[in-house]
């Protein structure tokens, strides 16, 4: 059975893997700069005698293909990349570069899909199909390396029939994993406005161009086109956590600045309130008398797990783990730039749980305690490999 080979392979490795996301967590590196980890990579996948080659600078693409004959492709995606937060867990394994901290797990995604690749180099002679393996530069910083890799030809020459990705989730107890099918996670896209008026003294209103009470109005009104043009099936979010406006009690400032993200699940309308908003915004200072700068810094689409695939996968994980430790999800209004692979191929993106209560192991990813159970890589590397089998008709 190829389940408990799978199984006792992933023991036998295991503490192997540990080892890999230790060292990739005391040597994390930003979006784009992944060269010491792309060479890590690299130098697993030699020992491995796996065949690849780089794309997007630091990513790289491996190819594992088993002697029975098949033409069937699946790709499995792990991301590289840290975020520039400075750890404050205190552990043998604490990052060495200084502000800079594997934050979202992608060191866990890395380590568990070399894991893996060790699991199906040592059956290459026992399956049919090909397995692409994709190392993923710069998730956390537009324009994402998944867009790169994608206009590189990552899901080309193969092509792959489904591309499958895990992401670590510090809600879900280690051992189990959770799946949606569908719309999962949302577009982001961030917001810049500038509302220029006229400073003056608080005092004499008729005389300036007060900005502050036009961004009063622009703040309610964008809430608006978001509730009044939204379809309430489709969900839409629209926060602005930075509103400046640097005058004072009697002093009425030249200009007031806000930062926001708006998300959303659906592209024609994500479209359609860009529009929407930029006119609100140009149009309200305009019959106020202010000039406004709008600009939206387009992110990444929505994330969409294809229906079929994603039962699929599903299953095969109730295979793998049983069925207690498979979970159905909720959509999720972060993004991830694994959406780009859900646009153009069948996609499924499931979230792996690496909480441990009794330990402490509870922070929200991208905090600077943020940390992993690392058991949690036993159930990672076997399930990617067996997922990767099944979906190839093994
Ligand atoms: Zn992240
Ligand atoms: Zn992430």
């Amino acid at each position: 059975m190829i389940k408990e080979r799978i199984q006792l392979i992933a023991e036998e490795i295991f503490n192997n893997v540990v080892d890999y996301r230790r060292h990739l967590h005391t040597n994390p590196e930003l979006s784009f700069e992944e060269v010491a980890t792309s060479a890590f990579v690299s130098a697993k996948l030699d020992e491995l005698e796996i065949p690849y080659v780089r794309m997007a600078d630091n990513g790289i693409v491996g190819l594992i293909t088993g002697t029975k004959p098949s033409d069937k492709v699946v790709a499995l995606r792990a991301d590289m990349d840290a975020l520039p937060i400075t750890e404050a867990n205190d552990v043998p394994y604490k990052s060495k570069n200084v502000g800079v901290m594997h934050a979202c797990g992608h060191d866990a995604h890395t380590s568990s899909l070399l894991g893996t690749a060790t699991i199906l180099s040592k059956l290459r002679n026992e399956f049919a199909g090909t397995v692409k393996l994709i190392f993923q530069p710069a998730e956390e910083k537009l324009p994402g390396g998944a867009n790169l890799m994608i206009q590189e030809g990552v899901l080309e020459n193969p092509k792959p029939q489904a591309v499958i990705g895990q992401h670590v989730m510090p809600f879900i107890d280690a051992g189990k994993v959770g799946f949606r099918a569908g719309k999962y996670m949302a577009s982001t896209d961030e917001i810049y406005v500038k509302v220029i008026g006229k400073g003056g003294h608080g005092a004499q209103p008729q005389q300036n161009i007060d900005p502050v009470i036009i961004t009063a109005h622009m703040l309610t009104g964008l809430q608006q086109v978001i509730s009044r043009f939204a379809d309430p099936k489709n969900p839409s979010v629209l926060s602005f956590g930075k509103v400046i406006a640097n005058g004072a009690t009697n002093v009425i400032p030249n200009e007031v600045y806000l930062e926001g993200t708006f998300r959303t699940m659906d592209e024609k309308w994500r479209a359609d309130a860009h529009i929407r908003m930029k006119k609100l915004a140009e149009g309200l200072c305009e019959s106020m008398g202010a000039k406004c700068e709008f600009t939206i810094m387009k992110g990444y689409p929505y994330l969409i797990n294809e229906e079929k695939l994603t039962a699929n996968v599903k299953g095969f994980a109730v295979d793998y783990l049983g069925k207690d430790n498979v979970l159905d999800l909720d959509i999720w209004m972060a993004g991830e730039d694994f959406a780009y692979y859900s646009q153009v191929a069948d996609s499924c993106f499931y979230r792996l749980g690496t909480r441990n209560e009794a330990r402490g192991i509870t922070s929200s990813v991208h905090t600077p305690t943020f940390d992993i159970e690392e058991s949690a890589l036993m159930g990672s590397t076997g399930l990617m490999a067996y997922i990767a089998l099944k979906q190839l008709g093994n």
